[in-house]
């Protein structure tokens, strides 16, 4: 068998977390099955689907690196098959025309809830000869085709994460198929769908998992093999609140990691360990591991908890999910890692296209020098500014515990010279120069090690000063700790 899975959103909404990754664990079943990952858009809700929603949900999982085999389909394309599939239950006495109006719906549900049940079918409809329903549908009467639940109905199946699960008659009401204008409802036309696509395993949010007992019931009806299923966990708050737009803003959507940010391989992971786990300790999964050892019966049935941070906006998301950012950003091979901080560094307009040409060499270093203590690529822009910028702030911190000594207005220019001198321009070189100076002037090494680096880089901490002064290059370097005498005290 082939495993065929199709990751279904309907775009009447941005891509969140909760489909991001439901996708994510479609793909990588797919990939270690070797089998077809499909995409199909749900947009048979046409008033609340967008083209934008859609093109969001496209680039999302582009930016996420989930690739697709097949589709995108488009689920109004088969709305003609979904219809022809309802008239042939019709046909086949499986299902009914339902002439109720939806007022006549309405009190039935409120009889059967007082009596202590669950409404589950028009008496009148269901009961009705087909002599006297095509009757009345020829005398123009609206209807809403149902499918008959059999009485003696017991669905059964087993869910890959949520185990054996069964239901009788009682707990299923007999299932809309077409609207009254003729248009297909959801649990039709995702099983006709499905069939169609011969989609093997149905992996989806748990949020599902009681229409399934539904689409059971109309596979059989349709005389379709079942495919195997998978409901997914929620994705919670923190609190165990449930994860929404309204309350959680921009945390639940996925491009707010792409703009805040993080690699997308980074995200990949962290999404990945949101309900599902290796089996041991491992976090830090490469996309190969995590398709090797993914396994849908050892997703987590309780529900996963995202524990961003709220308020402070530099804190606001999930401080694992920082960690594994910055765990990326320095493990990622630099000619990788290299596209994305350019793209960032675009995006703040601080890109020197030399740095795509001869100085390649260079900006490769500095990034490598700079990333071991970053969590976001915006961080490169950010306090990595002053390594591609003559516009750096310098930080009254900085300025205060390490420009404070007066006769630096002396010393900083003398540093400047001799470093001007050293050729090779290597760390062994820089570091004798400054060493040499400190010693000379009888001062401690750290006085002008902590000068140079609030001189060059506005900041307090920060690489290895060595290292640091290397990758600025001689002339910048000599040229801040020149500029660096006017922030001194008089
Ligand atoms: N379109 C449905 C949704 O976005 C998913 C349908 C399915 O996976 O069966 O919730």
């Amino acid at each position: 068998m082939t495993v065929r899975v199709r990751f279904a959103p309907s775009p009447t909404g941005y891509l969140h977390m909760g489909g991001a990754r439901t996708a994510l664990f479609c793909w990588l079943f797919a990939r270690q099955h070797r089998g077809t990952f499909i995409l199909r858009i749900e947009d048979t809700d046409a008033e609340r689907s967008t083209w934008e929603m859609t093109q969001g949900i496209l680039d999302g999982l582009a930016w996420l690196g989930l690739d697709w085999d097949e589709g995108p389909y488009l689920q109004s394309e088969g709305i003609p098959l979904h219809r022809e599939a309802a008239l042939s239950l019709l046909e086949k006495g499986l299902a009914y025309r339902c002439f109720a109006t939806p007022e006549q719906l309405e009190i039935q549900r409120h009889q059967e809830q007082a009596k202590g049940g669950q409404w589950r079918f028009d008496p009148f409809s269901r009961h009705l000869s087909r002599a006297e329903s095509d009757r009345l549908a020829a005398e123009g009467r609206p209807f809403v085709v149902r499918f008959r639940v059999p009485d003696d109905a017991r669905v059964r199946f087993v869910d890959h994460v949520y185990g054996e699960q069964e239901r009788t008659a009682k707990d299923i009401e007999d299932i809309a198929l077409l609207r009254p204008d003729g248009t297909p409802l959801y649990n039709l036309s995702v099983v006709v769908d499905d069939i169609r696509m011969r989609i093997t395993h149905i992996i989806r949010g748990q949020d599902h998992l009681i229409n399934t007992f539904k689409q059971v019931l109309l596979y059989q009806g349709l005389g379709a093999p079942l495919p195997e299923f998978a409901h997914l966990p929620l994705i919670l708050a923190p609190g165990k609140a449930k994860l929404s737009k309204r309350a959680h803003g921009e945390v639940v959507a996925v491009t707010t990691y792409k703009q805040r940010g993080f690699l997308p391989g980074a995200f990949r992971n962290f999404l990945a360990l949101l309900g599902w786990a290796p089996g041991d300790d491992r976090e830090i999964l490469s996309t190969e591991e995590m398709i090797q050892l993914f396994d849908l019966d050892a997703i987590n049935r309780a529900n996963a908890v995202f524990n961003f941070t709220e308020g402070d906006p530099e804190n606001w998301t999930d401080s694992k999910a920082l960690w594994m950012n910055g765990v990326y950003l320095t493990r990622t091979p630099i000619d990788e890692l290299l596209p994305h901080v350019e793209r960032t560094l675009k995006d703040a307009g601080l890109w020197d296209e030399a740095w795509a040409g001869p100085e390649r060499e260079r900006f490769a270093a500095t990034v490598d020098l700079i990333r071991q203590r970053y969590h976001s690529l915006l961080d490169f822009a950010g306090r990595g500014r002053p390594y591609f910028s003559e516009d750096y702030a310098f930080e009254p911190e900085a300025v205060e515990k390490n420009l404070a000594e007066p006769r630096l207005r002396a010393w900083l220019p003398m540093l400047a010279e001799r470093l001007v001198a050293v050729d090779p321009w290597v760390h062994e070189g820089v570091e004798q120069a400054i060493r040499g100076l400190a010693e000379e002037l009888g001062v401690k090494a750290g006085v002008l090690i902590n000068a140079a680096r609030t001189a060059c880089t506005g900041q307090k901490v920060g690489p290895g000063l060595f290292e640091l002064l290397v990758v600025l290059g001689r002339d910048r370097v000599a040229s801040r700790l020149r500029r660096a005498v006017s922030r001194l005290p008089l």
